[in-house]
């Protein structure tokens, strides 16, 4: 088949990558022609692990081009694939879907299968049938085939996804979208999921609220831990042991971020206040995300009796995640914005990240080269995501690389006997403790 993904960005481009390696011609289209030329010159944008060795393989389907008009010439389905960020109300803004909708109905010489594949409120599909309408000669089908994949692991989810759910209306959209993805499902057993496309939407919101409420209900259960001296990892671990209770995604930290669990949480919030069905559950793990990316920021200033002026404070890890070079909503943010307004000096080493950090940030911090050189003369070091690369240091080296020994672990990536044994003063997320001598 021949295919078009419009909006070339994390999801657009894995996709588009993922469908030509399942035979597809797939015309990846951006308004963003530097990006369109970077990916005709075989480099990728943006850091995603296997995508770079995927493409390559597949490049002799692929297409990328600013040139919406021969793209949707060509194809019979388009993806829409562009971002739909938070406004300031907190909706998601939907603009630039309808905008590439409307000139996919006012370009189109037939009829099309348009699929929303970006995250779109609930009941936006209906509007943009109602617009589609109003602007193409040609009947379109509006498909809604929201993304589940994680940035870090995005191939690998495209591939082999868990689950597929299309919102759908007519027996040939179901019969494409089938076939479409029929080797990443039904080929190896996992489910293709059919629906409305009202449902479809609410899916995706529904999916990523439950994330979200699950990190908070964590994060929010570790901080009486630390209060209490119980060991979240041990609770954790006992807990989820109930079969009803999936231990997956349970690990306390410094709060979720990245382009979508904020924002579609946002958005959930908003469109169910506009239905007057306030959404209390979802409103509760906003709310307490919140407090928890500022954690670190609060103990590292109570730690230093609330003056945190002239202190050098390195950060590992700026991305939202590891394995992404995404920082859109990282905690990082946060928490650099915080310590720098506090009069603190803050050096960053993040594998990946920092160039994206140190243009989007927008906050005065320095970037180190290299995980040492961050903590050299440090008053304190602050964890805030989990690469690899910082789970095993050399720990005396470390330590005589800091002014004092001193470590604010975000994410528990230290095993907290170990760290005091080894002479330092190490905090870290639900696992304070009691010493030795408190337990009974
Ligand atoms: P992104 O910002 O990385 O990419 C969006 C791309 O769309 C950009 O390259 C931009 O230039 C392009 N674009 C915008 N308007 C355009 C237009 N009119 N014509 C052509 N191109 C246009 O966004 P993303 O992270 O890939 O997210 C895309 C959608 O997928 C969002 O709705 C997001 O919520 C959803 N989603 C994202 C993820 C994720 O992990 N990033 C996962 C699931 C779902």
């Amino acid at each position: 088949m021949v295919l078009a993904v419009i909006g070339t960005g994390y999801v657009g481009l894995v996709a588009g990558v993922g469908f030509a390696d399942a035979g597809h011609q797939v015309w990846c289209v951006d308004k963003d022609s530097e990006k369109i030329k970077a990916l005709q010159n075989g480099q990728i944008p943006i850091y995603e692990p296997g995508l770079e060795d995927l493409l390559a393989r597949n490049r002799a389907r692929l297409q990328f081009t600013t040139d919406i008009k021969a793209a949707v010439e060509a194809a019979q389905v388009l993806f829409v694939a562009v971002g739909t960020p938070e406004q300031a109300d907190g909706s998601a803004d939907t603009r630039p879907v309808f905008e590439v909708v409307r000139s996919i109905c006012q370009l189109a010489d037939k009829s099309k299968i348009i699929v929303l594949k970006s995250t779109v409120p609930i009941g936006t599909a209906r509007k943009v049938h109602a617009l589609a309408k109003e602007h193409s000669r040609f009947p379109m089908e509006i498909v809604n085939n929201p993304e589940f994949l994680r940035e870090g692991a995005a191939i690998d989810d495209f591939l082999s996804p868990d689950r597929v759910v299309i919102g759908c209306s007519s027996d040939n959209a179901k019969h494409v979208m089938t076939e479409l993805y029929r080797p990443f499902t039904l080929q190896q057993d996992r489910p293709l999921i059919f629906m409305d496309n009202t449902s479809a939407e609410m899916t995706k919101y529904a999916a990523n609220a439950f994330l979200s409420v699950k990190i908070s209900f964590i994060n929010e259960l570790a901080l009486l831990a630390d209060k209490t001296g119980a060991d979240i990892n041990s609770v954790r671990t006992g807990f989820t042991s109930d079969h009803r209770i999936n231990p997956a995604f349970f690990h306390p930290g410094v709060g979720y971020g990245g382009s979508c669990f904020p924002k579609d949480v946002k958005e959930l919030i908003f469109t169910a206040q506009n239905h007057q069905i306030p959404m209390a559950i979802v409103e509760a793990a906003d709310q307490v995300n919140d407090r928890q990316k500022l954690v670190l920021f609060e103990r590292a200033k109570a730690y230093f009796n609330g003056d945190l002026r002239g202190k050098k404070i390195a950060i590992w890890g700026l991305s939202f995640k590891p394995s992404t070079d995404d920082v859109r909503e990282a905690p990082a943010l946060y928490l650099i914005r915080e310590l720098v307004a506090a009069g603190a000096h803050v050096v960053a080493y993040d594998p990946i990240a920092g160039p994206n950090a140190k243009k989007s940030f927008g906050t005065d911090f320095e970037l180190a080269e290299n995980p040492l050189d961050c903590v050299r003369q440090a008053d304190a070091l602050l964890v805030v995501t989990e690469w690899n690369e910082f789970k095993n240091p050399d720990l005396t080296t470390l330590k005589n690389h800091l002014k004092r020994p001193l470590i604010f672990d975000g994410r528990n990536i230290f095993d907290p006997e170990l760290m005091r044994e080894q002479g330092f003063e190490y905090f870290c997320i639900g696992r304070q403790m009691l010493s030795q001598g408190e337990r009974i």
